[in-house]
């Protein structure tokens, strides 16, 4: 029985046509610039978002971190949400690697930051303080779209105090398809994005960071120094073309068996469903019985990630299908809680 993988959809696998499109990739050297495949992507991406250049990195947390690296230097600061993934799940990269402060300021539900509580961290220009330079949002947080109409006004308030404004889009995708909208518009009012190819788009290895030209200049730059300029990468950056081609629309199926899960949960007596929102579905199950859940359900052929969340959290994503929507269902409702 192969086991439904609900850990994330970091876990898919490329299929047999993306395998195809690897093996018949133009390479070359990309640190020379010259993988016609990687060139391609670059180009694309960042010509559908809207942007004048694109860098493609080996991970979403290298291109949130050059990112920061590109906006910021020693002694400045980025402003973000004390549960977004650029503050607490990239090792501190930015502080570590990047001398940049965080000012980490707690989200709304939807994850966007509350425009008066960045405003009022802004800090002054004084010896005394970091220079504020940088807010970054996150859409999709936890599986939440931020409300549409918030992106003008975070644009509207890094504008009036001069602050560059980063999206960590590693699911951006996810979030036009559930906005019903094109995904240049969801990144209109951005300085810079970071796209993951590895996650729902079901590309092995790779993110994209787009931005200006002299931003994406320092960024590859800062790719160089932290060990990240690879070669005939052409290869990955086939998948990720492969995905963009044909893994965006059917996003929306993840979506629908997300909330065929949440509602097939949901009709369970003692699981709590605490939300749905594209493809991430919460639950919250008793901590003293989290363990004796974990092996039940690996015990049916389900994967679950249990331990970095107060809940617990299941992922949809390319290698999920109904049977594996309804074999979850199943094992979570022949379970004691
Ligand atoms: C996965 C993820 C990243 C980082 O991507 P990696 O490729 O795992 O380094 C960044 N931001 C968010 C929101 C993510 O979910």
């Amino acid at each position: 029985m192969t086991p439904v993988d609900l850990r994330s959809d970091t876990v898919t696998r490329p299929t047999q046509a993306m395998r195809e499109a690897m093996l018949r990739a133009e390479v070359g050297d990309d640190v020379y610039g010259e993988d016609p495949t990687v060139n391609a992507l670059q180009e694309r991406l960042a010509a559908d978002l809207g942007f004048e250049a694109g860098l493609f990195v080996p991970s979403g947390t290298q291109s949130n971190l050059l990112a920061l690296m590109s906006h910021c230097e020693r002694g400045d600061e980025y402003i973000v949400g004390a549960d977004a993934h650029t503050y607490r799940f990239e090792g501190g990269g930015a502080a570590v690697l990047g001398s940049i402060q965080p000012q980490p300021i707690p989200q709304d539900a939807d994850g966007s930051l509350p425009l008066d509580k960045v405003e009022a961290v802004i800090k002054p220009i004084d010896p005394h303080f970091a220079r504020t330079r940088l807010l970054t949002l996150e859409n999709t947080w936890m599986g939440r779209t931020i409300e549409f109409g918030y992106l003008a006004r975070a644009r509207e308030l890094a504008t009036r105090r001069g602050l560059g404004l980063h999206l960590d889009g590693a699911r951006l995708f996810n979030a036009a398809v559930a906005y019903g909208r094109p995904v240049r518009e969801v990144v209109a009012g951005f300085d810079s994005v970071s796209i993951c190819l590895s996650k729902g788009l079901g590309a092995p290895v790779g993110s994209v960071l787009v931005g200006s030209a002299s931003l994406i200049e320092r960024a590859r730059r800062w790719r160089k120094v932290t060990g990240g300029g690879w070669r005939q990468a052409g290869m990955l950056a086939a998948a990720a073309t492969y995905a963009l081609d044909h893994h965006v629309e059917r996003l929306a199926e993840d979506h629908a068996r997300a909330a065929r899960l949440a509602e097939g949960l949901g009709r369970i007596d003692g699981l709590a469903v605490k939300g749905c929102h594209t493809n991430m579905v919460f639950v919250d199950v008793p901590a003293e019985r989290l363990k004796d859940l974990a092996a039940h359900m690996s015990k049916a052929g389900v994967l679950l990630s249990i331990g970095y969340l107060p809940q617990v959290r299941m992922v949809t994503h390319i290698d999920v299908d109904d049977e594996g929507v309804e074999r979850t269902i199943a094992a979570f409702a022949s379970f004691s809680y």
